[in-house]
């Protein structure tokens, strides 16, 4: 049984739609040099860190703030592709449909919010993730 209507289904949709198309720039403008768009930057980076502990650092913060974006653009991804079927908007743990209002502000999720807390609790995650 699918408990959202087409049209919350289309909203929400869209609303992928619109968070993935701003990841996917974000994405594009961090792998760019600034005024060398030609230029990988993450690569300048990667070839300039040999001894430099700062740089390193600065490339580990960089590449995990890109993974961040690329994994939720992947969650995104996997969502739209879920979003007409009979799984989305269902707890992948409980199994309970997951509240309209969590899944507004976060398309991608896939657990209610009780599952998803424990869930990083088990993880030893953040609370304040985006998922
Ligand atoms: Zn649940």
């Amino acid at each position: 049984m699918r408990y959202l209507t087409i049209e919350q289904r289309e909203a929400l949709g869209a609303q992928i739609a619109r968070r993935a198309e701003a990841l996917r720039a974000e994405i594009a403008a961090a792998l760019k040099q600034p005024g060398d768009s030609d230029t990988i930057h993450l690569a300048n980076h990667l070839a300039e860190i040999d001894d430099d502990a700062v740089a390193d650092l600065e490339t580990t913060l960089e590449v995990a703030a890109l993974e961040r974006d690329l994994a939720e653009l992947r969650a995104l991804d996997a969502a739209g592709a879920r979003l007409h079927g009979p799984d989305y908007g269902v707890c992948a743990d409980c199994e309970e449909e997951i509240p309209f209002r969590r899944l507004t502000a976060n398309p991608a999720a896939t657990r209610c919010t009780a599952c998803q807390a424990s869930f990083e609790l088990k993880q030893g995650a953040p609370r304040s993730g985006t998922i």
